[in-house]
């Protein structure tokens, strides 16, 4: 048995598909006879094309038309006449097929990456995509394609980038294993929003695990079995339906209100990370949105999306949640989250540098773009704006200041909006939590990030699994933390939510009933089971726990209580 980081809950049985880059070395060689090498090649490029179309096919339904257009653009750019007469030359001139795809491929790439047009320098991405896609055709190799997969599939990769994750054919994967992530990182987020089990950061698993292997995958412990015996996958699939059953159970919980034990309403809404994501977020009986991660709407995309884009998917997911409340964070970008196009310099400590609302701060004309769709989508919803990695007031008040400026501008244009939104932050840093009497008097509302907040405070990279020892919402020093920040905010009389994992924590949550925490935003599929626990506990149970907890010194001690006192 192998173990790794259990970062999506339940357990999935299935074949592994490892997806490792094929290896796509050949050696050259001069054809005998050019024709029939022209002939080899054009009947790969027919299988390219065929393979890639019905590819864009697919990705029209589950990701999206632009995405699929992008797709097809491949078929039309591999079979334009002047990149096929190039290709066909130099196989006249005795060069393989391999050979001649290979150099005009390099041909095109360095005439695309010379062009000041950033536009045509992201050409280079397709390019190599058809250079990989044509020479696995020639030389018999495969690229694992996620988007269809035969059923119960194990997908295996080194790391599950956001947009493999967003062509992943959730149907047939029954689990995923990467051989890096943390529980916080996004491909953890996004596995959990498909509910498929994974287990990430399992040490070599594209070189222990071979493509065909029977596994199971169990995303609650964080434990990977390859080639179990058969007793070994009887009582997987026992532990498999008694998850099942406990999933049922929680259907009591659906249409009703989320209350304490003792009549305490809570509000319980969904973490999301792109317009569709809504759906599932009112699939699972969501009260709203507490957190619209908006930079996937930037990683997904290949430029910078315009403000026409940015309000289309704002409004939909404010049309979508009717009057529910609907928090959008602005642009949370750097550290983890890596958005190629923008060419963020490198930095040698990314996680403490220029990011999120520092960067956007300091490129005003752009987060103005931003500002203007979210201020335009108001007037569909109950949008709210919520801004990332806050660690100053002065912050939040140049925030407040555009935002303001950009009202005046749509005023002028007579474009409608809610003149009262909302503004917000988050609370993921310690400089925040520190700060939070201040920060309170100033904002609408407050959500508390303890992904980040756990990972500031401890020092203690969310996704280094050699540090994850240190990366415990248990810590007392997280703890006190959390307790300060909320009862800075109910103090100012502001609504005090949670986004970070520790808000569908099981052992956590009555800790945060007796802080007195109003809002829980938690994944999709964790609503019910959230609900259920709250109803558990009572204010003074909650309280007694609590003042336990913080008594205790060590993480240890009060992993150790909570779990001795779960319902
Ligand atoms: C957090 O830091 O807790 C959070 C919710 O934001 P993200 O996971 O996107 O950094
Ligand atoms: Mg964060």
């Amino acid at each position: 048995m192998y173990q790794g980081v259990n970062a999506s809950d339940g357990i999935g049985i299935g074949t592994a598909r490892v997806a490792v880059d094929p290896d796509l070395t050949f050696v050259p060689k001069t054809p005998k006879d050019p024709e029939a090498e022209k002939q080899r090649f054009k009947e790969a490029l027919d299988r390219f094309s065929e393979k890639t179309y019905a590819q864009a096919e697919r990705m029209k339904t589950s990701v999206g038309e632009k995405e699929a257009e992008i797709m097809s653009g491949h078929v039309t750019m591999a079979t334009d006449p002047f990149m096929l007469d190039e290709i066909n030359n130099r196989i006249t001139d005795g060069r393989c097929a391999e050979q001649a795809v290979n150099e005009v491929c390099d041909m095109f790439y360095d005439m695309f990456d010379a062009s000041e047009e950033q536009l045509i320098r992201e050409r280079c991405a397709d390019i190599q995509d058809i250079r990989t896609g044509e020479l696995c055709e020639l030389l018999g190799k495969e690229v694992i394609d996620l988007s269809s997969l035969p059923p119960n599939s194990i997908v295996v990769v080194h790391d599950l980038t956001p947009s493999m994750t967003a062509t992943i054919d959730k149907e047939n994967v029954a689990g995923v294993i990467t051989e890096v992530g943390g529980r916080t990182s996004h491909s953890a987020i996004i596995a959990r929003a498909l509910e498929i089990p994974a287990v990430l950061s399992m040490p070599d698993a594209c070189t222990i695990i071979k493509n065909g292997d029977v596994c199971i995958v169990d995303g609650t412990k964080g434990e990977v079995e390859v080639g179990p015996s058969q007793d070994e996958l009887e009582a997987a699939k026992a532990e498999a339906h008694k998850a099942a059953a406990a999933k049922a159970a929680l259907e009591a919980f659906r249409g009703k209100e989320t209350v304490t034990a003792d009549g305490d309403k809570k509000l319980l809404v969904a973490n999301i990370g792109n317009p569709d994501d809504a759906n599932g977020a009112i699939e699972h009986d969501a009260e709203g949105i507490g957190l619209f991660r908006s930079e996937f709407l930037f990683m997904d995309a290949k430029e910078l999306p315009s403000e026409d884009d940015q309000f289309g998917a704002y409004q939909k997911v404010a049309l979508r949640m009717k009057n529910q409340p609907v928090i959008i964070r602005t642009l949370d970008v750097g550290g983890d989250k890596e958005i190629p196009y923008m060419n963020l310099q490198k930095e040698d400590n990314p996680f403490m540098g220029y990011r999120a609302i520092r960067y956007c701060l300091d490129n005003p004309d752009q987060y103005k773009v931003q500002i203007r769709a979210l201020l335009r989508a108001s007037a569909f919803g109950d949008i709210k704006i919520m801004l990332p990695l806050v660690t100053s007031l002065d912050e939040v008040r140049r925030a407040k200041g555009l935002i303001e400026a950009c009202k005046s501008e749509l005023d002028k244009e007579g474009i409608d909006y809610n003149k009262d939104i909302e503004v917000g932050t988050m609370i993921e840093t310690p400089a925040a939590s520190l700060i939070a009497d201040n920060l309170a008097a100033e904002c609408d509302f407050f959500s508390i990030g303890t992904n980040d907040l756990i990972g500031y405070t401890m020092c203690a990279d969310r996704g280094n699994d050699r540090v994850r020892y240190l990366y415990s919402v248990y810590n007392p020093a997280v703890l006190r933390s959390i307790k300060r920040v909320i009862e800075c905010g109910n103090e100012k009389g502001i609504m005090v939510g949670m986004c970070g994992e520790a808000a569908a924590d099981p052992l956590f949550i009555p800790l945060l009933i007796s802080f007195g925490l109003g809002e829980f935003s938690v994944s999709a599929p964790a609503i019910l089971r959230t609900r259920s626990i709250i109803s558990k506990w009572t204010k003074a149970e909650a309280d007694e726990l609590a003042e336990k907890a913080l008594s205790l010194k060590t993480t240890a001690e009060v992993k150790a209580l909570l779990e001795s006192a779960a319902k």
